[in-house]
């Protein structure tokens, strides 16, 4: 019950009048957080502000999207030209062929690339385009891992895996996913087995970043490479986070492993809704309007009215070329190596039984580990998720912007002194919650 003695602020109301509009006030769960969400009045650099004045350091960092920080200043440049052009056409233009092309000279495997508007669609043509190639049926993907809200891959991704993540999927999709341990190839190679010759597609988030933070091993992804090559599946990435991130080729550049198709998305688009389907030319040959495809054939990968959209491809192009001028991996990299490693030296001298995971530009302390952390399963059901987010609660109110329980990622405008300010913060919160 509201008191009286405390006004609402201005973030309570509007979420007191979205709950109204929104189911839940939100339209992504994920932004549903006690005691209520913060509304966000705008962003730049490494901060965002509430509308109730609140200035933090923003470490969600718009879904991870957002490496350069916000409102870079190329980026913004780039966005407001483009919108004095139009803001979308619905047709082929300039600017998103300089994007794709950025695409094919970046990522190694990307001999074609479709652009849409979303990550999720991007999975969802992966899937399509690896059944239509092989005429098999059954995918096999990672426990915990999140492809978006792909229908197709909306299965085994919180514990028990076993059992259907959302209801309203149709049975066929349940009948025809089946999970596997990260870091597991047995695992992988008993579901080969069992579904010989019916599995048309592996699909994998190099880390998976919803899954908490562990990460796939290189010889875990080389396994996954050699059997799709001996039994004909299809390999799928999705680098929806890894793509740009760890390196201007993504995961795969930096490992040396190449998928058949790799999804993107986040980075890409500079701060702009994007996803992108890339991949072997092959692949993509059922999806080719330009040439005759017997019906039965043919497949529709992409068909979103904002795919291409030029106002997208400015902020990528102009993200992408920051990448390549600028030492953005080195500065985020050394970054958030540096929050990992100070976090969990200040957890032991507070005696805070914790393992901090993350790559690459970032980071996520578990608390209460049961074991070693090595499969999303462990992080799910052998951490104290609750004392994650109540953590990450608390720093909200030193000005520290975590999406309680989620993913802190180390963004290229993100200066030392924040840091610094982030960990005197940690120590102070541990203390408020020892109460
Ligand atoms: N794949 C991965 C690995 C993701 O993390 C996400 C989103 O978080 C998606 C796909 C879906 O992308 P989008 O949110 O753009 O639909």
């Amino acid at each position: 019950m509201h008191d009286p003695q405390h006004p609402l602020t201005t973030s309570e109301q509007l979420h007191a009048a979205a709950l109204d509009v929104f189911p839940g006030g939100v339209s992504h769960n994920i932004r549903y957080f006690e005691p209520h969400p913060i509304y966000i009045a705008r962003a730049s650099d490494s901060r965002i502000w509430d509308v109730d004045g609140n200035e933090y350091v923003d470490f969600w960092m718009n879904h991870m999207a957002s490496v350069l920080g916000h409102a870079y200043p190329d980026v913004v440049e780039a966005v407001t030209e483009q919108a004095r052009d139009g803001l979308h056409y619905g047709a082929p233009n300039e600017v998103a062929l300089e994007l794709g092309r950025l695409v094919r000279t970046f990522v190694p495997s990307a001999e074609r690339v479709r652009f849409c508007a979303s990550g999720t669609e991007a999975t969802m043509y992966a899937v399509r385009l690896a059944r239509a190639h092989t005429d098999r049926d059954r995918i096999l993907k990672a426990e915990g891992g999140w492809h978006g809200g792909n229908t197709d891959l909306s299965v085994a991704i919180h514990a028990p895996y076993d059992q259907p993540e959302t209801a309203g999927l149709p049975p066929g999709v349940t009948e025809q996913v089946h999970a596997f341990p990260v870091n597991d190839p047995d695992a992988v190679v008993d579901l080969l087995e069992r579904y010989r010759g019916e599995v048309a597609a592996i699909i994998v988030e190099p880390m998976l970043l919803a899954g908490g933070g562990v990460t796939a091993t290189d010889e875990f992804l080389r396994t996954l490479r050699e059997e799709c090559d001996a039994r004909g599946c299809v390999l799928i990435f999705d680098e929806v986070v890894t793509g740009f991130r760890v390196s201007p080729g993504s995961y795969q550049a930096r490992i040396g492993v190449l998928p058949d198709l790799t999804t993107l998305g986040k980075f890409l688009g500079g701060g702009l809704p994007v996803g992108a389907l890339a991949g072997r030319a092959e692949l993509f040959e059922p999806a080719r309007p330009d040439i005759d495809v017997p019906p039965v054939e043919r497949v529709i990968a992409g068909g979103g009215t904002f795919s291409m959209n030029p106002m997208t491809a400015a902020a990528g192009v102009a993200s992408l070329r920051v990448l390549d001028d600028e030492p953005v991996f080195a500065y985020t990299e050394s970054r958030a190596e540096r929050v990992r490693t100070e976090l969990a030296a200040l957890f032991e001298e507070l005696n805070v039984d914790s393992v901090v995971l993350g790559e690459s530009s970032l980071f996520l302390p578990h608390f209460a580990p049961e074991g070693p952390l090595d499969s999303v399963g462990a992080v799910e059901t052998k951490t104290d998720r609750d004392a994650l987010r109540a953590y990450h609660v608390r720093l909200l109110e030193h000005g520290y912007y975590f999406l309680p329980g989620h993913m802190g990622s180390v963004s290229y405008q993100t200066t030392d002194a924040q840091l610094d300010g982030f960990l005197d913060a940690t120590r102070t919160v541990v203390g408020q919650l020892r109460g």
